[in-house]
């Protein structure tokens, strides 16, 4: 048996997770023993961190330097109408908490930068993508590769979304598929839903890797069409040219 034990309370609580074939309350422990740090709590980060909360990961990190406002609450579920003009980071911690007493939240009101990403990427399991622009999201791709953590990555737009999953070594990462950062617009439109249905495909991902469940999203871009209602697939490969990557396989070639 792996990870920390669990107590009656949490045997109760995650009971119905639990009963899925391969998961167990050995799956259980290995997530109360998984830190997992979600940047950026918008659209993505807001649902990725209750569902990731709920499930019963043991250590939340959660960073956002943003005041709520308005116009964030057509999508960011954690925020509601009285706490427009709070830091995100703030309100989150205590939705979280009231959610899950039982996780860990350390909740930073900070801007993810060259100067802090790899201390960020270095003490968790897993990086979710919460971002709304390709800089921080190249920024922890980086990082992720340099340290060999899995990147959740996922992004947004009106009624369509992308997931992808870096695992550093065993896949393209994400500058392998996205070489130079796209055009981006300031003010993006989107449902609230759409981010919800990619940040749920995030959290699955999350729970996969650390549990040891099923194949995780790293040899394709998934795709979601909101207006078709249909997933694509598109197959991905790791780039020889990959400015963030490519060293890293070529150390793992082995000697001919
Ligand atoms: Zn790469």
């Amino acid at each position: 048996m792996s990870g920390p034990s669990l107590r009656d309370e949490e045997l109760e609580r995650y009971d119905r997770q639990m009963r899925i074939p391969g998961f167990g309350i050995e799956g259980q422990r290995k997530l109360k023993s998984a830190r997992v740090l979600v940047a950026g709590l918008g659209g993505l980060g807001c649902p990725a961190s209750m569902y990731l909360a709920a499930a019963g990961i043991g250590k939340l990190v959660l960073v956002d330097r943003e005041k709520v406002e308005l116009s964030n609450l057509n999508r960011q579920i954690l925020y509601w109408s009285s706490d427009v003009g709070r830091p995100k980071a703030e309100v989150v911690a205590e939705k979280l908490a009231r959610l899950n007493p039982n996780v860990d939240v350390e909740a930073l009101a900070l801007e993810i930068n060259e100067d802090n990403v790899r201390e960020l990427v270095k003490k968790v399991d897993v990086v979710v993508d919460g971002m709304d622009n390709y800089k921080a999201r190249f920024l922890i791709n980086e990082a992720c590769v340099a340290y060999g953590k899995p990147f959740v990555h996922a992004a947004i737009y009106g009624l369509e979304g992308q997931l992808f999953t870096v695992l550093p070594g065993k896949g393209p990462c994400l500058r392998c598929i996205i070489p130079s950062q796209p055009p981006e617009q300031d003010t993006v439109p989107v449902l609230g839903a759409t981010p919800g249905v990619m940040a749920a495909l995030e959290v699955m991902e999350v729970v996969k890797l650390v549990v040891g469940l099923g194949r995780p999203c790293v040899d394709k871009l998934l795709v979601f069409d909101g207006h078709e209602m249909k997933f694509h697939e598109i197959r991905v490969e790791p780039s020889p040219k990959c400015p963030v990557c490519s060293s890293l396989r070529s150390r793992e070639v082995p000697p001919t």
